[in-house]
């Protein structure tokens, strides 16, 4: 039953001003997968990301995202946050001018600023300590006080990560974490996600580098023109060369 997933997105239509982007586009993530999205340049990949975390725009005009069964198409991206939705967005925002331990020790400050504030904090999943955190990017360790701002680009997207996993983090959202990155880099930013998705945290990966999402995805969707044009198992995706040809390039 649809009741059943983590997350499901259900026949939504989303736009920026009268542009049409997201067209009846349904997608579900269930609990403790990686699930992949996949397309080209512009097929709306973000836009769909920014549609669940309710960042405007886009505006959902039509259709309904459900976490956990409650309906919220039209929560505020704080309130999605406290759900324990978190999005890496592709820009990876770090604080430049800080160093790699005062970045990830400004979530906890945020954390618990949001208690005081009233903000619930989910007690299943607090979110990583920073020793977790290290665990898992043994390299941002290496390079606690260094500023991030002169970190290499996988380096930077480890820490972008690394926050948003010291907020309690469910379901995390990451847009295109490869992008960029030297085929070497990517392995170890894969490898990571690998470890998180151990940890039991839900993982959708954005990706056009659908090769390199496939190796860690479950499932994967792929988006085009707003339109979702293919569902199935990552298997399924690598052995369908048409679908791959003409909506991945690969
Ligand atoms: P990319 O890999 O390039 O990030 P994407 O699949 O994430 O691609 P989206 O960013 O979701 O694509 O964009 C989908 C469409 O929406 C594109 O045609 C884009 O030009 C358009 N679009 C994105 N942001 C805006 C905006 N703020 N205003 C108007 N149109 C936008």
């Amino acid at each position: 039953a649809e009741g059943d997933h983590l997350l499901s997105v259900e026949d939504i239509d989303a736009y920026y001003a009268q542009s049409h982007i997201l067209r009846n586009l349904s997608m579900h993530v269930e609990e403790g997968e990686v699930c992949a999205l996949l397309g080209r340049n512009g097929a709306g990949k973000t836009t769909t990301l920014r549609s669940i975390a309710g960042a405007h725009p886009p505006e959902v005009r039509d259709g309904v995202v459900r976490y956990k069964n409650d309906d919220i198409t039209d929560y505020s991206t704080e309130d999605v946050s406290s759900l324990g939705i978190s999005l890496v967005p592709e820009e990876r925002r770090v604080f430049p001018n800080l160093s790699v331990g005062e970045n990830l020790h400004l979530s906890d400050v945020a954390r618990n600023w949001s208690n005081v504030v009233g903000r619930t904090v989910s007690m299943d999943h607090p979110g990583m300590s920073t020793e977790e955190v290290y665990e898992v990017f043994p390299r941002l360790e290496e390079r606690e006080s260094q500023k991030a701002g002169t970190l290499s680009g996988g380096e930077q997207q480890m820490l972008a990560i690394a926050r948003a996993l010291k907020q309690d983090t469910d379901l995390l959202m990451l847009d295109e974490p490869y992008e960029g990155l030297a085929p070497q880099i990517i392995d170890t930013v894969e490898d990571a996600i690998a470890r998180i998705a151990e940890t039991g945290t839900t993982i959708l990966l954005v990706e056009q580098n659908a090769v390199a999402a496939m190796n860690i995805a479950d499932r994967a969707y792929v988006v085009d023109q707003g339109e979702i044009v293919f569902t199935g198992t990552s298997e399924e995706l690598r052995t369908d060369e048409e679908t791959r040809e003409q909506y991945l390039g690969v």
